[in-house]
């Protein structure tokens, strides 16, 4: 199968969150079940690209659109990137979607409908890869919303041409790719399609509603999380729309990079450990008081976050329940960067509390591995979560997740106390600071117990996360998706 992967962010290249981390490991994995995959990703300031760098295809301004480029490389893990280099859009300083004050860029809605607008071009007769045409065009989140609206103008003119299947991955519905709807001139939107029916969304334009709208198959990133933003409650005003499409819906679980995270070959631990052996472990957590600047404390309880700072990440939960986690003469380390106001009252947590409580505010890959190595339990009480990573690779590193009752959490955590013999973490009862307390207590417990403690690693460290499973029911999605394509 010709499959088009269509991102605005790819590890290890670029990444801001999970959508990074999927796009980094699920072509990839299609690609060694032998389909030829191509990941299309604008070329940003500052990637550092390696691999084989074949001749750039010109693609000339036309209609709104600025002239491009299409720069082939053929990356190590047996993945084409397709970069799309258009200096104008996409060389500044700043990450992918914000400069680097944090605000969103002014000509958002163009950089992210160029990028749409060349993927849906892959998926056609015209593809600018000359001989080369996708079968599929997977876009993810809103950024490529709008590629199965264009894939879907291509099919409606007098002369319909052959297209691609469109599939689009939801992997966090609230970011929708809102903007006026007067972009729906610069964007090419056909006047029929600026309706409810298509893109409108209380009187602007929504990308992610084109891509609901308009795609032969929608997947999201769990299961629950599929059955969730189908109500009121989790729908962020997209619930309609989902339930009208609800037959073309599916929550596929994602898997993690098994390469990048596995405790036995992490290359940015200090020290390596599976679960017959946790010495390293041990080694790793004193290397982490050391590096955050905690008293290595072996029989202090060491709990853990690593987050965007956001209030979706419960953040301000674990702010409320850090007094009887102090109380129980445990330990917190967090690393996050976001919301200034959280990473104020962090800072200010960590300042009165140096013995026991360690911030770090910044993205910091390496210590992000190190505190899945090193602590002793990870925290994630999130409001919703379309899947969560880190409470994967926490059960991955022996470090049992505590996690909200939401989303992909649901689906990839086995309470301890629901199930004593196949408990991999603790899921909270509710998503409040009780909540949150109840589950810290549980574990503090548990944790004083070595032998149980080691039971629940070893459930966790046992569980299979890889992509495997989860790329066999992608292929199953684009094959109906093809099959239903005009
Ligand atoms: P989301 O995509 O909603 O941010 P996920 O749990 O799906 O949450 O994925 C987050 C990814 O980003 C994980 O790989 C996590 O380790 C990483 N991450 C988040 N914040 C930081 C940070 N400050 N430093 C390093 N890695 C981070």
């Amino acid at each position: 199968m010709n499959i088009l992967f269509a991102t605005p962010e790819c590890a290890p290249w670029v990444k801001t969150g999970g959508l990074g981390d999927v796009s980094g490991a699920l072509p990839a994995t299609l690609a060694a079940l032998g389909h030829d995959v191509r990941v299309l990703l604008p070329a940003y300031r500052g990637m550092k690209v390696t691999g084989e760098i074949g001749d750039g295809v010109e693609l000339p301004a036309w209609g709104p659109w600025p002239a491009a480029q299409l720069v082939p490389v053929k990356a190590d893990n047996g993945v084409t990137l397709l970069l799309l280099a258009c200096p104008g859009l996409y060389q500044r300083p700043g990450g992918p979607y914000v400069d680097a004050s944090g605000h969103d860029y002014h000509d958002n809605a163009l950089r992210f409908g160029l990028l749409s607008r060349v993927a849906a071009q892959l998926g056609t007769a015209h593809s600018p890869l000359h001989g080369w045409m996708a079968d599929v065009v997977h876009a993810n989140d809103w950024p490529c919303g709008l590629a199965p609206l264009y894939l879907a103008q291509a099919r409606s003119t007098p002369l319909p041409e052959r297209t691609a299947a469109s599939v689009f991955t939801i992997h966090n519905l609230a970011f929708q790719g809102v903007f006026p709807m007067g972009a729906a001139d610069l964007l090419d939107v056909p006047h029929h399609w600026r309706t409810l029916e298509g893109v409108e969304f209380w009187g602007q334009l929504s990308m992610l509603k084109a891509a609901l709208q308009f795609s032969d198959a929608i997947t999201t990133v769990s299961p629950t999380y599929a059955r969730e933003i189908q109500t009121q409650a989790h729908g962020v005003g997209m619930d309609g729309v989902l339930r009208s499409r609800s037959p073309y819906l599916r929550g596929i679980l994602n898997g993690i990079d098994t390469k990048q995270w596995n405790p036995g070959i992490d290359p940015l631990l200090p020290h390596h450990f599976d679960a017959d052996n946790l010495q390293g472990k041990a080694l790793c957590k004193a290397a982490l008081q050391a590096r955050v600047g905690l008293p290595a404390e072996p029989k202090c309880m060491l709990f853990s976050l690593v987050s965007r700072l956001t209030q979706q990440k419960g953040v301000d939960l674990v702010l409320a329940t850090l007094p009887r986690i102090l109380q129980a003469g445990a330990q917190l380390v967090v690393l996050g960067q976001g919301d200034p106001a959280l990473a104020q009252a962090l800072r200010e947590a960590a300042q009165k509390h140096p013995k026991q409580v360690a911030v770090t505010l910044g993205f910091d890959e390496s210590l992000a591995h190190l505190i899945e190595a090193g602590a002793d339990a990870f925290l994630m009480p999130s409001r919703f979560e379309p899947c969560g990573l880190n409470q994967m690779y926490s059960q991955a590193y022996g470090t049992p997740p505590i996690v909200a009752p939401v989303g992909g959490l649901l689906d990839s955590v086995t309470d301890v106390s629901a199930d004593p013999a196949h408990g991999t973490g603790f899921i909270m009862t509710g998503v409040d600071p009780a909540g949150l307390d109840d589950a810290v207590q549980r574990a503090l417990r548990a944790w004083r117990e070595p032998q149980r403690w080691r039971k629940i690693q070893a459930n966790g460290m046992a569980r299979h996360f890889g992509w495997e499973d989860s790329a066999m029911q992608y292929l199953e999605v684009y094959e109906r998706a093809i099959a239903r394509a005009p």
